[in-house]
Order: C-alpha cells, then sequence, then structure tokens
C-alpha cells in the first residue's frame, strides 16, 4: 500500500447466481484513495457503482478482489478478509449514508435514539450520559436543532432526516463514508445544503468519501477524483479536472454531454446513447459499451480493450484512445475529447 493511501480496492468481482444465471454485477474495478480525499462513482442506474459500494464496506461478500485499509492505529488489513471480532473493531472506521432518508431510519425511534444507535451497539459499556453527550454534540454538528431530540423521524423534511442519517453515521468518529446518491432524493436547493454540510465535516473530521452518485453535476462539485462505471466495470479513473476537462472515454464524453450547463450562449453537443444498458447476465463481447459507442469498430465487438493507466493518474480502457495516443494525437492540446473527435476526422 503507498504510504498516503488510506484505501485500496483491488480486482474487486462481484457475481451473483440464481438459478444458474450468474450476473456480474461488478468486474474487475480497482483504485487508491487518499486520506481526506472525495472519490466519485459515477454511471447510469445499474452500473454497479451501489454494489461496488456494498462489497467495499462488507454489505455483500466480493466474489473475489481485496480492499486494502490502513486503520487508525496504522496497520494494514484486508478490510474482505479479515475475521468478524476484527471486523467489528474496524467496521466503526468505515460507516454508510444511505439513498433514502425515509426509509433508512427507523419510525418508531426518536432521533437521538437512532444517533445512539451505533454506540449502543459498539460500546455497550458506555455509560447512558455520555452516549447522551455525544449525540449531541454530533446532532449540533450536523446542525440539527436540539428541541427535535425527542422527536420522531416523520415529522422531518427529506433535508433534515438526511442530517439524522450523517450523525447516525459520523457519531462513531469514522475515518471513511461511503454516500450511497446520498443526496439524490433531495430538492437541488437542499442537496446544496447538505453537500457543504458533507464538505464542512470532511474538514473538520478529515473524512474520506466514496460518493457514488448518477448526477454528475454534483460529483463534479464535490470529488477530487471521479471513476466512470459501465456494465459493472470501471471505463475510466482521473482527477475531477481531467474526467470534466479532457475525458477520453466515449461513455464519459456521452454523459457529460448531457449535463445541463447554467449558460445558455454555449452550445453543448449533445451525445445521444442509444438503447438500453446492456442486460448483465448476458454481456455484450468485446467492449462492453460497443453497443452504444459511435465510434465503435470490428475490433471493439471482439477484444475486450485493456484498462489502463494513459497519463499519470489517468486510467481509460478504450481501443480508440489506444489508437489515437499511437498515432501521436495531442490530447493535452485538444483540450476536450470533442475537439479530439474534430480532429479525429
Ligand atoms: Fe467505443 Fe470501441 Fe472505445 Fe469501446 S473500445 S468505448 S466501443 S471506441
Amino acid at each position: 500500500m503507498e504510504k498516503e493511501n488510506i484505501l485500496e480496492v483491488r480486482n474487486i468481482h462481484k457475481r451473483f447466481t440464481s438459478k444458474n444465471v450468474t450476473v456480474r454485477a461488478v468486474t474487475d474495478v480497482s483504485f487508491e484513495v487518499k486520506e481526506g480525499q472525495t472519490i466519485g462513482i459515477v454511471g447510469e442506474s445499474g452500473c454497479g457503482k451501489t454494489t461496488l459500494g456494498r462489497c467495499i464496506v462488507r454489505a455483500y461478500q466480493a466474489s473475489e478482489g481485496e480492499v486494502w485499509y490502513r486503520t487508525k492505529a496504522g496497520e494494514e488489513v484486508d478490510f474482505l478478509k479479515i475475521d468478524k471480532k476484527k471486523m467489528k473493531e474496524i467496521r466503526k472506521e468505515i460507516q454508510m449514508i444511505f439513498q433514502d432518508p425515509y426509509s433508512s431510519l427507523d419510525p418508531r425511534m426518536t432521533v437521538l435514539d437512532i444517533i445512539k444507535e451505533p454506540l449502543k451497539a459498539n460500546y455497550p459499556d458506555m455509560p447512558k450520559a455520555e452516549m447522551d453527550e455525544r449525540a449531541k454534540d454530533m446532532a449540533a454538528k450536523v446542525g440539527l436543532n436540539p428541541s427535535y431530540l425527542m422527536r420522531y423521524p416523520h415529522a422531518f423534511s427529506g433535508g433534515q432526516r438526511q442530517r439524522i442519517g450523517i450523525a447516525r453515521a459520523l457519531v462513531l468518529n469514522p475515518r471513511i463514508i461511503v454516500c450511497d446518491e446520498a443526496v439524490s432524493a433531495l430538492d437541488v436547493s437542499i442537496q446544496a445544503q447538505v453537500i457543504n454540510l458533507l464538505r464542512d465535516l470532511q474538514k473538520e473530521m478529515n473524512l474520506t468519501y466514496l460518493f457514488i452518485s448518477h448526477d454528475l453535476s454534483v460529483v463534479e462539485h464535490i470529488s477530487d477524483r471521479v471513476g466512470v462505471m459501465y456494465l459493472g466495470r470501471m471505463v475510466e479513473y482521473a482527477d475531477t479536472d481531467r474526467i470534466f476537462g479532457n475525458p477520453r472515454h466515449p461513455y464519459t464524453e456521452a454523459l457529460l454531454s448531457a449535463v445541463p450547463v447554467a449558460d445558455p450562449n454555449y452550445k453543448v453537443e449533445r451525445i445521444p446513447l442509444e438503447g438500453e444498458i446492456p442486460n448483465p447476465a448476458n454481456p455484450p463481447s468485446g467492449c462492453y459499451f460497443h453497443t452504444r459507442c459511435r465510434y465503435c469498430t470490428e475490433k471493439c465487438r471482439c477484444e475486450a480493450p485493456v484498462y489502463r493507466e494513459v497519463e499519470p493518474g489517468h486510467f481509460v480502457a478504450c481501443h480508440r484512445t489506444d489508437e489515437l495516443e499511437l498515432k501521436g494525437f495531442n490530447f493535452e492540446e485538444a483540450g476536450t475529447a470533442d475537439t479530439a473527435r474534430k480532429a479525429d476526422k
């Protein structure tokens, strides 16, 4: 493990098998995360991003692969291989915030009890007064009024419920938070408040986020690095500026072209993504994206591209990128993949 890496995800596979049908939900995904960073994972619904997040926190058992984690004590462990006792100890350091702030909170518990729940489960001997104190401190940190603590979740708006969910995830003082579509169910103005809260808490508590979302605008706003997933595979991974300013994978390019731009004078060429994401139980041959890619060639239909580092820290799996590079195409000067496409004609 590199020194500053807090997490290294290596060759994760997740397959679900039912009635002799195997669905490859995640295939050979690897990436590294530095402490204090936010990694955005994007892709259409069904691309495997949520399954990947769940494999990392061990909510699902990965079929293959490793998740190396550097603990608070400086120990390096493969989180997927440790025994139950060790996992209970380390799980406090890796928490999850869920998509739906309505169904993820128990309607029969008060806000105080919801926030205290992880403390009760992990520190059964902690005095009640100390638990109450820690839960109240955390509620204040996420901006919940103390008078709300004895109320029940139904009394709150979506944004307030998500604050309760965040307080519950942070009360154990974790180091890594997996946010699974954490703001997707909220109105845009509330999304901005919750994103700003997450950023403030990140600075204050030195948190590392894995931010899973289908919303590229949100991911651009919060992430240091971004991974783009398609049909269970990572197809591009780079710094946020690279992904948004100089994407090299045609799928990333198509996703970005669909992001609304506030300036009415800025003309963006929309790249339609035709058809549905293919069935992961019966994925296409060669490049999984070839059925929807406008650059598809015979090679793309037969041969899977290699996921490789095309420049320091920028990984892509695409034959076309490889071929443009062989022709000496200068991606830096081109600026964006859109310009690259024009130069290619
Ligand atoms: Fe498109 Fe071919 Fe690249 Fe796949 S390998 S993304 S089909 S150009």
